[in-house]
């Protein structure tokens, strides 16, 4: 049987509980434990996939074709947790269900309510979790998305306060990720606010086990965590210093030093060896030691939000540790080329080039200025969904001669659709999960720079769009523009191209997937990191 650690948050939000989920995961499973890791978000979303990652930070796609919270893709890169359609749950998806089981008639007679009958749809979902490909799951990580307090977390809490008088006490216990905020006039660390979320959790009826301080750039001191330790009710040795680490990935390096993972299997009453985490080291001494710095210009509209392409920043992150050199993405806003900036002045001085996903037609012209510029100028090129649109749409206008070329998405009137929707996205209406989604095969042709990067004939990519391209433009492409469609996925009538190149080229390089979900710290991806290497060899020859 599984045993549960529940992870919720206190004080405000973004105190990285994500992260903090998946280091601990990553900990337990250097210990030779399986873990399973979800997500509960308290939002009325059925899916986070309607949200605008501009605001929201990106959406996460997982190979069975959820749209999920981006803290999914820490637990992806953390740990080997098996994520699906059932990581992610948020109320709107817990309501919809019960909605319609009320609808069906399976509550016949009873009123429906949030006790018990939301709160039995939640427990549920935390106990699917556990069958199928996690039907071996030693421990499952649940977080709990906002803070303790929101009135739209309360039946998660309250449904986590439930499950452990079912499965009993040494079988669960609480993480609470707190802030413990620096006061520059005082000259303190304050743990009051943590000592009020604490009794905000204890109002509910949860005790935690664990309490995680964030404390900024400071340590928690020994009185400091004496004081957390009394006023909550916790043991010293439970109580975690987690103050801001760099690089990123050396965080679980922090936490096991402090017995994070000791003092959560101790409260579970697991025995299990001592972890070795050497390789999980080595990658943290290659970040820190990395010297030499890639310019990447990352072309596109302008992105306030940090987390908005957190996979792929951190796909450049891998490419980094695989190339022993710094990724520098820095984004250029491509309506600047619309309002007459020359490419050439602007990209010049990077050593590649990145379009990357994308919906909606703002910047579209740019972009395709971008791609013209590295295509004719022999600079490393990377597309990704959006940008192998632009790709191709750039050499349909260039070579082929046809200056009206576009995507139906950007103009439904085009003389030349060479993206294009599918016949069966034709009647989509509704946008919830409707796009192309999830893993796909895809056939890698013998004798291309992808497959010499995949070293292999089959993969699976994620996808996450609606249009395609259209195959009607492949042969004049591939004889006017050098064109080579190294991966296409096999359909019963058609083909659909899911990566292309160029022949001629050093690096221009573009997939309709999306590559950057399924990178990892341990497992760079493998068109990131190639990428990364034209990018270094260009920057090299530029000297
Ligand atoms: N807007 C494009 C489509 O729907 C590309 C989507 C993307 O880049 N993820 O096909």
């Amino acid at each position: 049987m599984p045993k549960y650690v529940f992870v919720t948050g206190g004080v405000v939000s973004s105190v990285g509980k994500g992260v903090l989920a998946a280091s601990l995961g990553l900990l337990l499973e250097y210990r030779g434990l399986k873990v399973a890791m979800m997500k509960l978000d308290p939002y009325i979303n059925v899916d986070p996939g309607t949200m605008n990652p501009y605001e929201h930070g990106e959406v996460f796609v997982t190979d069975d074709g959820a749209e999920t919270d981006l803290d999914l893709g820490h637990y992806q890169r953390f740990t080997h947790a098996h994520l699906s359609q059932k990581s992610n749950v948020t109320t709107g998806g817990i309501y919809n269900a019960v909605i319609q089981k009320e609808r069906r008639g399976e509550y016949l007679g009873k009123t429906v309510q949030v006790i018990p009958h939301i709160t039995d749809e939640i427990k549920s979902r935390i106990r699917m979790l556990t069958t199928e490909e996690n039907s071996d799951v030693d421990i499952a990580i649940i977080e709990i998305g906002g803070t303790v307090g929101d009135i739209e977390s309360q039946p998660f809490l309250e449904a986590i306060r439930q499950f452990k008088l079912e499965v009993g006490t040494r079988e669960c216990c609480y993480v609470h990720v707190t802030l413990v905020p620096y006061i520059e006039a005082a000259g303190e660390l304050k743990t009051k606010p943590t000592q009020h979320s604490v009794r905000a959790l204890r109002d509910i009826g949860i005790q935690p086990n664990v309490i995680v301080c964030r404390t900024g750039s400071h340590k928690l001191g020994v009185d400091q965590r004496r004081k957390v330790a009394l006023f909550c009710d916790v043991s010293d040795n439970a109580i975690i210093s987690a103050e801001d680490i760099t690089p990123f990935y050396a965080i679980p390096l922090n936490l096991k030093n402090q017995g994070l993972d000791d003092t959560v299997l101790e409260l579970l009453d697991i025995e299990a060896p001592e972890g070795d985490l050497s390789e999980w080291r080595t990658i943290v001494d290659r970040l820190i030691s990395a010297t030499e710095v890639v310019r990447i210009a990352a072309v596109g509209k302008y992105v306030s939000h940090n987390d908005a392409y957190k996979s792929i920043n951190e796909a450049f992150v891998h490419a980094g540790i695989a190339n022993e050199c710094k990724v520098q993405l820095e984004w250029v806003d491509s309506e600047c080329f619309e309002q007459g900036e020359d490419p050439e002045k602007v990209l010049a001085d990077y050593d590649g080039v990145l379009i990357g996903p994308g919906f909606g037609s703002r910047g579209i012209e740019g972009k395709i200025k971008a791609v013209r510029y590295v295509r004719e100028n022999k600079k490393p090129f990377f597309g990704i969904c959006l940008g192998m649109q632009i790709a191709v749409i750039e050499m349909t206008r260039t070579c082929l001669g046809r200056p009206e070329a576009n995507s139906t998405e950007f103009n439904t009137e085009t003389p030349d659709p060479v993206v294009s929707l599918l016949t069966e996205q034709l009647g989509v209406q509704a946008m919830g999960g409707t796009m192309r989604l999830g893993a796909y095969r895809c056939e890698l042709k013998a004798g291309t720079k992808v497959r010499a990067a995949y070293g292999q004939d089959v993969i699976g990519e994620r996808h996450r769009h609606r249009y395609e391209f259209n195959n009607n433009y492949r042969e004049p492409l591939e004889k006017a523009a050098g064109l080579v469609v190294s991966g296409i996925h096999p359909k019963i009538d058609h083909e659909l191209v899911e990566i292309i190149e160029l022949e001629d080229h050093p690096w221009f390089c573009a997939s309709q997937f999306h590559p950057e979900f399924k990178s990892t710290p341990l497992n760079p991806q493998p068109l990131f990191r190639d990428f990364v290497k034209a990018a270094l060899a260009c920057r090299r020859e530029r000297g």
